[in-house]
């Protein structure tokens, strides 16, 4: 699933080759896509594309007068940018042509797709609304993030990715984020205490552009279908030694996603019972 990093360079890498350009017409192909029924598709004929941005785990277009489409590309989505001639394949569930002989194109392969599109005229409009703080953003402070933190009763992994309270996190930086915080993924965020909040407010974004500059480095100026997630030091690394201190990755499930620590640096010895139970 394209988290934060993944949606900045993916916005980076398009914007130069689309911003400027006239839409001809859009299509959704797959009837779920989408969710938005006013303004209607039709109308992003005739628009300029101003910006390519994103909020949250949403790739968002700048349209001119003021509309914005934004897309979520969900589990195993991902955008194509390539000639108009080409043809539609099953996989495509969106396609905007261009004036220059292009088309952007949102590509699911397989079922069920889940990739939706919003047509909004304000991003003050769902699902942007409820976002919560953009964690690369001047308005991350400390005290902000304590602000949303502390006091909660829930496993601070589960905070991380509550898109709500701090938008574009997902499951596998959060893993990455708790393992350069050096704090296990089971604690629970009130029992946190302010070096150790402070410690973890420093490591979101510092691991976020550690990210953006990792993938960056991978994938130069192309548009990758498949996300680069290699440099990761715990993430998908169930068995393998800790970077750190060479201890085997652990691995639980927690709310059904893999959650990957390492035991010894991240102290989740220090609570036994906590790591199988979720
Ligand atoms: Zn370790």
């Amino acid at each position: 699933m394209p988290e934060l990093p993944d949606l900045e360079i993916i916005a980076a890498v398009l914007a130069p080759r689309v911003v400027g350009r006239t839409i001809r017409g859009a299509e959704a192909l797959h009837p779920a896509f989408l969710q938005s029924t006013e303004p209607p598709l039709a109308e992003l004929g005739g628009r300029g594309i101003t910006g390519v941005g994103r909020r949250g785990k949403y790739l968002l277009f700048h349209l001119s007068d003021g509309l914005h489409l934004a897309v979520h590309l969900m589990r195993a989505g991902w955008i194509w940018h390539g000639a108009s001639r080409y043809d539609a394949t099953k996989s495509t569930v969106f396609r905007m042509e261009l004036d220059d002989g292009n088309d952007i194109r949102v590509i699911e392969p397989g079922f069920p797709k889940l990739s939706r599109g919003w047509l909004l005229d304000s991003l003050d409009k769902e699902p942007l609304a409820g976002l919560g703080v953009e964690p690369l953003s001047d308005g991350f402070t400390l005290e902000r993030f304590v602000g949303l933190v502390a006091g909660k009763r829930r496993q601070i992994k589960k905070v991380l990715v509550d898109q709500r309270l701090i938008a574009g996190i997902g499951n596998a930086y959060a893993d990455e984020i708790l393992f350069a915080a050096r704090l296990s993924p089971f604690r629970y965020a009130h029992t946190l205490d302010e070096g150790e909040l402070a410690r973890l407010w420093r490591a979101i974004p510092e691991v976020l552009r550690w990210a953006i500059d990792e993938i960056r480095s991978r994938v130069g100026e192309g548009l990758y279908q498949e996300e680069e997630r290699s440099f990761l030091r715990v993430h998908g690394r169930a068995g393998k030694p800790c970077p750190e201190c060479g201890t085997p990755i652990g691995e639980v499930l927690l709310c059904g996603q893999r959650t990957d620590f390492c035991p010894r640096c991240q102290h989740v010895d220090e609570f036994p019972g906590r790591t199988r139970r979720s």
